[in-house]
């Protein structure tokens, strides 16, 4: 049987691209329909402008500590539409890069929504039937909206708050994930007042509890109030603002409220399960190691199926579709010790184990911890802490998990990853020499353990 392609990749975002252009590298006739701009959630609504914006907020800090240092830095402004500018100019060059790597690889583009007609055909929204030996769905993930209360429409999600006409001065956030304390710190620092409201005691499930409670005393200190085990149910807009009603009968008045509760794989009326694509019970696409669905001609990567949702994932996943299918070369993606950041002021940055996961699967859990004033915030005077945290296995001395709270944890964190993965010990730590004066020198010098946990001294 004849094809019109041997790839169509429903998404142009980090996976979609990924694998289109590595399989056309291959020598693959490939075709990618993407239905907003390719690129996809992370060039164009996720990590590069929110890193752009995280960026913009810090100088709020530099500016207020460079006066301990001597500097007299004269009346600062910050202006919102600029930034936005800007913001816009880097990712529309970034789409164009993304577009032309897969064009130069030979690889082609539609600029409509495709879904799957069959096993081996995908409909545009033209109409127009396209057949491929291969498809993958790479169509990611959406904010879900899921806030079934009177006037949830008032919400935005993240997808709007990046474009925003008017700065909004008062900001409530909703839900206690990493976007939502990403928004959160970044807002308060660009001079909204923050209020962040979350469904669970603390930010940041999942993560080390020393990180969570570190990030959130740090974001306190920098102005954003924490409503906890608090959630809108009612948003009305009255007089150019929205009026919000808390679960304890609490009003706010906030120009904008941010919904980041969540996200769900984006396989609604995609024609998966007609044509026998298992999904799980969040409706991601359920896949094996090497990404293929139930349907053996169809193959998803990325957010789409809801393994570890960051672009490097995505990436790594697309690349090894490419190469399993088009390259000869069967690969799985290793998706243990993934390195994983929080972009708050101060950042989190994380590899491994945190403190509980460890002592779930451990018998003997040894924990080093240093908590410090950096050195900058010396001078500066401002009230800040950096934490570090290293979990180990009592039992080999193997290094399960590093947690990181400070300036640049998010660098740090990828290169204690491959420290990581090659197995480092601790006594490896101890090993190596400091490097002196910074704050990762703390790592290979914290000799003292500050918790040992043995489950069979329990
Ligand atoms: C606010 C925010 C901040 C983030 N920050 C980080 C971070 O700092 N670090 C990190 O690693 N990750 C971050 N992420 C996550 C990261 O963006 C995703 O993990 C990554 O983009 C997933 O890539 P993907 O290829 O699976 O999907 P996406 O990048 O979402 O791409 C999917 C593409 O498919 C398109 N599409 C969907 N349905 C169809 C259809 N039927 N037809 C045609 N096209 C379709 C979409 O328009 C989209 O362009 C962030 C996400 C958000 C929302």
């Amino acid at each position: 049987m004849t094809f019109d392609v041997d790839l169509f990749v429903i998404g142009a975002g980090s996976g979609g691209v990924r694998a289109a252009r590595v399989a056309a590298e291959y020598g693959a006739r490939v075709l990618v329909a993407e239905n907003f701009r390719v690129g996809g959630t992370c060039v164009i609504r996720g990590c590069v402008p929110k890193k752009l914006l995280v960026y913009a907020s810090r100088f709020a800090d530099d500016f207020a500590d460079a006066a301990g240092y001597g500097w007299r830095v004269g009346k600062t402004q910050f202006d919102w539409p600029s930034l936005v500018a800007a913001k816009e100019k880097e990712i529309s060059r970034l789409s164009r890069a993304y577009r032309a790597n897969v064009e130069r690889a030979g690889g082609a583009f539609v600029e409509e929504r495709a879904q799957v007609e069959g096993p081996q055909s995908v409909r545009l929204a033209s109409g127009r039937i396209v057949t491929a030996r291969h498809i993958l769905v790479a169509t990611g993930a959406a904010p879900d909206m899921a806030l079934d209360i009177p006037g949830r429409d008032h919400a935005i999600s993240s997808n709007e708050i990046f474009d925003l006409e008017v700065f909004p001065r008062r900001l409530l956030v909703v839900g206690g994930g990493y976007i939502a304390v990403e928004f959160a710190s970044l807002f308060a620092r660009l001079g909204s007042a923050v209020i962040l409201a979350a469904r669970g005691e603390n930010i940041l499930r999942g993560f080390d509890e020393d990180m969570r409670e570190g990030l959130r005393d740090a974001m306190v200190r920098a102005g954003v109030r924490f409503a906890f085990a608090h959630l809108p149910t009612r948003i009305e807009r009255r007089e150019g603002a929205l009026h919000v009603t808390l679960n304890d009968g609490e009003k706010l008045v906030a120009d904008q409220v941010l919904n980041a509760l969540g996200r769900r794989p984006n396989t609604r009326n995609l024609g998966l399960e007609a044509v026998g694509v298992a999904l799980d019970i969040n409706g991601a696409v359920k896949v094996d190691a090497y990404s293929r669905s139930s349907v053996e001609t169809i193959s998803a990567v990325g957010d789409v199926t809801n393994r570890i949702n960051l672009t490097p994932v995505a990436v790594r996943e697309g690349q090894a579709f490419a190469d399993t299918v088009f390259g000869g070369k069967p690969t799985i993606v290793d998706h243990k010790n993934v390195p994983t950041a929080v972009f708050a002021t101060p950042e989190i940055g994380a590899v491994g184990l945190t403190e509980k996961q460890a002592r779930d699967k451990f018998e003997v859990v040894d924990i080093y911890r240093a908590e410090f004033t950096p050195m900058k915030a010396t001078l500066s005077g401002r009230p800040e802490r950096t934490i570090m945290k290293i979990v180990v296995d009592g039992a080999t001395d193997r290094v399960l998990g590093v947690h990181l709270l400070g300036h640049e944890s998010s660098e740090m964190a990828q290169l204690l990853a491959i420290a990581i993965k090659m197995g480092a010990t601790k006594s490896d730590f101890d090993a190596t020499m400091a490097l002196h004066p910074t704050a990762t020198e703390e790592l290979v010098t914290l000799r003292q353990r500050t918790a040992r946990y043995d489950r069979s001294a329990m």
